[in-house]
Order: structure tokens, then C-alpha cells, then sequence
């Protein structure tokens, strides 16, 4: 069986570089949290508490030391509040997402209801959303428009991570409705990369494995995409859990990966594909 690794696969400029920080910053100080999981890949989060960098779930529970912002960013009172509590902040927020959280704030000035489209829940979605105003929307699909449109003109901000069809279907739907919304489109150029070569790699195998955390929004999207091209998609974690009844006569597999699956978890899958 042939494996085929798509183009663009895995750890993405944002997920490295909060790693870096994070590891760079436990080198300078004794006591370094996370608030929330650094990234939404359990093994590497296991790392890095194998290596003293606890997770803390509010600013509350990390008493003192670093507390570094994950590069989904956060809500700006949440940096005051860990000023308040003398805490030394290290923002790993991503550059990209700082735009799309820039692109809600003067869509906001500007007199704009922002829509967000994007996963309800989602620690990005949430911070872009503080920065968007009262007047603000996340809509993750057509369905999830209210019926009653928000007065006046309508802005777009899209999570970084998320697929262009659904931000089409949004505004497409909008459109049907009379609304002409201001669309910034802030979906990041790695998601962008990661998500056509998946594509353009599931339309050339029999099989594909998508490879990173079942709570990785950004995998969990890439997955869809190779399945309405490939039926025979995989999700996992780890390449213990790959059946070999999967790839019966299947001759070419593609593997590819979401933006914070590390590149040993990549090559460690295409090795036990390779051995299969
Ligand atoms: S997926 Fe894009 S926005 Fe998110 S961390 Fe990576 S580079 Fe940054």
C-alpha cells in the first residue's frame, strides 16, 4: 500500500510558536501555566504537564508565576485580570487570530453587528466575540441565523480555522435574505493550505487517515472535507488505533494532519501505515 502525506500537513506558525514561548518561558521561570489546554492535542498536553507546565482552567487558579495565553487568544479583560494578580502574561495569542479580533473591534466602531462564523463554544470564538460587541452573532451555518436580523449594517469575521463552504453558505444565505453583509474573511492562509491539499490528496487514494485531537476544531473540519471526497476517512489520534480491516484493497492511502498535530505523531501513523 502506498502512503501519500498531503502537501501541507500539521503543526501550523501559530501552534509552534506558542509552543516556543511556553517552553522558552519555562526555562526563565519556575512556575509556568496555561490557561486551558496550550493546545487541543492531549498527547502533547501531557508533555508539557510531564514537564511541570500545568494547565489552569481560570486566572483564579494560578497563583503566582507565568500564565501564558494559548494562540487562540482571550477576551481583553482577561489580560487585565491576570495583571491584577501580579501575573507575568506570555501572549501566544496567534498573529492571525489577533486580526480577526481587530477586524471584530472596527467592524464594531464602525457601527457593523458582527456576525461571527464560526464553532459556538470555541475558546477563539469566544475572545473574537469580546472584542465584536453586544450586537455580535456566531453562527456556525445558515440554520443558525435568527429570524430577526440584527438593525442596521451587517459585518462578517470568520474563526482562522474555518472551512470557506460554510462562510459562503452564510453569506450566500444572508444575501436570500437582503442583507449585504461587509465580509472580512479571516480565515488563516494554514488552514487554507492544510484544507485544499487534504482535498486535492482525497481525491487521489482509496483511504484517508486524519491525524490529531478529537477536540481539535481545525482537524475535526479537515476530516469532513476528505470524507465528502473519500468515504473511507479516518480520524485518530494515535497509530494504535488504525485497523487493518480499514485498507482492505485499498492501494493508496493519504495521511494528513490538523494545525497542532506535532510532525513525530505524523511520521509515527505514516510508519504504521507503511508497515501494515
Ligand atoms: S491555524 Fe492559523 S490562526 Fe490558528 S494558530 Fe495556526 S496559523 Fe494561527
Amino acid at each position: 500500500m502506498q502512503v501519500k502525506l498531503a502537501h501541507y500537513a500539521g503543526a501550523c506558525y501559530g501552534v509552534e510558536r506558542a509552543l516556543s514561548l511556553t517552553v522558552e518561558a519555562a526555562t526563565q521561570y519556575e512556575k509556568v501555566h496555561t490557561l486551558g489546554p496550550l493546545i487541543h492535542n492531549p498527547q502533547v498536553v501531557s508533555e508539557l504537564a510531564a514537564s511541570g507546565i500545568c494547565e489552569v482552567d481560570s486566572v483564579e487558579q494560578a497563583e503566582d508565576g507565568v500564565l501564558v495565553i494559548r494562540s487562540h487568544g482571550v477576551a481583553p479583560q482577561v489580560i487585565g485580570q491576570a495583571q491584577e494578580r501580579n501575573l507575568t502574561v506570555v501572549d501566544a495569542t496567534c498573529p492571525y487570530v489577533k486580526k480577526a479580533q481587530k477586524a471584530a473591534t472596527e467592524l464594531r466602531e464602525q457601527g457593523y453587528a458582527v456576525v461571527i462564523v464560526g464553532e459556538k463554544g470555541h475558546p477563539e470564538v469566544e475572545a473574537i466575540d469580546a472584542y465584536a460587541g453586544s450586537q455580535s452573532l456566531v453562527v456556525q451555518d445558515p440554520a443558525d441565523l435568527p429570524a430577526q436580523l440584527p438593525d442596521g449594517p451587517l459585518g462578517i469575521v470568520v474563526q482562522t480555522t474555518q472551512n470557506a463552504a460554510h462562510l459562503e453558505a452564510i453569506v450566500s444565505a444572508l444575501k436570500q435574505r437582503g442583507a449585504d453583509p461587509l465580509v472580512k474573511n479571516t480565515i488563516c492562509f494554514a488552514t487554507t493550505q492544510r484544507q485544499e491539499s487534504a482535498e486535492l490528496l482525497a481525491h487521489a487514494v482509496d483511504a484517508m487517515v486524519v491525524v490529531g485531537g478529537r477536540n481539535s476544531g481545525n482537524t475535526t473540519r479537515l476530516a469532513q472535507i476528505c470524507e465528502q471526497v473519500c468515504k473511507n476517512t479516518h480520524h485518530i489520534e494515535r497509530p494504535e488505533e488504525l485497523d487493518p480491516a480499514w485498507f482492505t484493497g485499498v492501494l493508496r492511502v493519504g495521511v494528513t494532519a490538523g494545525a497542532s498535530t506535532p510532525p513525530e505523531q505524523i511520521t509515527a501513523v505514516v510508519t504504521a501505515l507503511q508497515q501494515l
